[in-house]
């Protein structure tokens, strides 16, 4: 994914993005870090099509997007988001949460879907909290339900935004133990975190914002090392 000189300006006059450019390669994690009001959660939200921009352009594999063969809502499918809210479906139970993106949107049989709930609620030790509803689980256990819910949709990269900054301090590990997994599966995220320790352990570059720009891109070592 490439994204060039992104210009982002809410209500016509305050300017939360102002000409970012970055590249995304396959397989790589970039943690987005700055001060409050920034930008960061403003430029995870263009990367999908959740913010429309004024300004620069957003490429996604070799694509201009939005364009006729892949429009916003295809690429919103390519590029799952995870929330700092969860975001989940109060009515529903977990597995019903799980199902139905697949359904309405990849066309999935519901018992392949189900298949692959399982597997993925094993994977993240939920698979017993399959009937349960977000109402009876930890904030730890909905956010990991969160992240399930984005892989349903197979995505090529992984948007997480403040994904941990909701949780009690004992919740945050088992939510960071499962990005840690996906990122040594290979999994392409962009990934805006205040989890320091957490972001040296899992970035291959980080990128600092202020002021909606980009005014340092470095390896987690270099970047690190600052004094
Ligand atoms: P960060 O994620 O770095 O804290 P945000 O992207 O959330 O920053 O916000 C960047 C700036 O844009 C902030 O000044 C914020 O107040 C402003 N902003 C965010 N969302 C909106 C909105 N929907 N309308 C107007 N201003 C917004
Ligand atoms: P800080 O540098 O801000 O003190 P820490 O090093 O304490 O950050 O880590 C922040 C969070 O990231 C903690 O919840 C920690 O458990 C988690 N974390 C850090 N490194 C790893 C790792 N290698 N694997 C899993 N979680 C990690």
């Amino acid at each position: 994914m490439s994204v060039r000189d992104v210009v982002k300006v809410y209500d016509g006059d305050f300017t939360a993005l102002d000409g970012v450019s970055f590249d995304v390669a396959r397989g790589e994690v970039i943690v987005v870090v700055g001060p409050s009001g920034c930008g960061k959660s403003t430029l995870l939200r263009t990367l999908n099509g959740l913010e429309p921009i004024q300004g620069g352009s957003i490429e996604f594999n070799g694509e201009k997007v939005p364009s006729k063969s892949l429009p916003w809502s295809l690429l919103r499918q390519r590029i799952g988001m995870v929330f700092q809210s969860y975001e989940l479906f109060p009515h529903l139970n977990v597995l019903e949460n799980l199902l139905l993106g697949p359904s309405k949107v990849l066309g999935e049989k519901r018992a392949e879907s189900a298949r692959r709930a399982g597997e993925l609620l094993k994977r993240v030790g939920l698979l017993d909290k399959a009937e349960s509803f977000p109402r009876q689980l930890s904030g730890g256990q909905k956010q990991r339900v969160a992240i399930v819910r984005a892989l349903m949709m197979k995505p090529e990269i992984l948007l997480l935004d403040e994904v941990t900054a909701s949780l009690d301090p004992e919740m945050v590990r088992e939510v960071l133990d499962v990005v840690l997994e996906l990122a040594r599966d290979g999994m392409t995220m962009v990934i805006v975190t205040h989890e320091m320790g957490f972001a040296r352990a899992i970035a291959d570059r980080v990128i600092f914002m202020d002021a909606g720009k980009i005014v340092e891109e470095s390896a987690p070592k270099e970047f690190f090392s600052h004094p």
